[in-house]
């Protein structure tokens, strides 16, 4: 089963992506998470893609297609995967059904997780990130059993710098020009799926369990 996430910046992708692939046993690819490993190990890609990321601006297409295509051809994505913060522009969607045509292959479904901006700064704001296993937590919605360490593996967390109010603004305008178009495509080639992300996140889950199949 091949499944993209789409979504606005804080929808609850990469919450619903965790739970789609223990479930399904399929891996979560997230290119956000790549970035910040890469920039935590001060590998030449973290350096390049750290500037558009703490300006809330996207990595360049160019650093991130061939990452995506790689990754999707290693083993363990023979049986599928769940793509989340990835496509983000209609050429990366163009490169990805490019790459899937080649290998006779196609996207199953795309997941819209339907937020209001309203909803957006909100989510972001309370939003912690374990510095070290790069778990998400929220301080009210999703709440760490002890505070300020990671329920998995004792890591301290974070608000992420690109969480700030200011950053989320220019998140949610580079969301609206370049990646909300997706929806559309994805709509087109008849595999767009809508889910409601307002609701509690098992609802969300669940909804999305009777879109999968149990
Ligand atoms: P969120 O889950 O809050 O939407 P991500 O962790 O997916 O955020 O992404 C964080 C940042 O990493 C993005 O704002 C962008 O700068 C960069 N990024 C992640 N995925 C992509 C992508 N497919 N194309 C370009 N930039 C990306
Ligand atoms: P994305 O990957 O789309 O950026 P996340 O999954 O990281 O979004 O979720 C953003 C924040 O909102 C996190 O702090 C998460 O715990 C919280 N969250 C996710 N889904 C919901 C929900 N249905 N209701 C309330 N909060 C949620
Ligand atoms: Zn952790």
């Amino acid at each position: 089963m091949k499944i993209i996430m789409l979504g606005a910046p804080g929808a609850g992708k990469g919450t619903q992506a965790k739970k789609i692939a223990a479930k399904y046993s399929i891996p979560h690819i997230s290119t956000g998470d790549i970035f910040r490993a890469n920039i935590k190990n001060g590998t030449e890609l973290g350096n390049k893609a750290k500037g558009y990321m703490d300006k809330g601006l996207l990595v360049p297409d160019e650093l991130t297609v061939d990452l995506v295509v790689d990754r999707i051809g290693q083993d363990d994505c023979a049986n599928g995967y769940v793509l989340d913060g990835f496509p983000r522009t209609i050429p990366q969607a163009e490169a990805l059904t490019n790459a899937l045509n080649e290998l006779g292959a196609k996207i199953d479904y795309a997941i819209d997780v339907d937020v209001p901006d309203e909803n957006i700064v909100n989510r972001m704001s309370g939003r912690r990130a374990c510095v070290d296993c790069g778990a998400t937590y929220h301080l009210k919605y999703a709440p760490v059993k002890t505070e300020g360490v990671c329920d998995t593996c004792g890591g301290g967390l974070i608000l992420r710098d690109d969480d700030r109010p200011e950053t989320v603004q220019n998140r949610l305008t580079v969301y609206h020009d370049q990646t909300q178009p997706l929806i559309e495509y994805y709509d087109t080639m008849g595999v767009l799926k809508r889910v409601d992300g307002t609701i509690d996140m098992q609802d969300v889950f669940q909804a999305i369990v009777d879109i999968l199949g149990a």
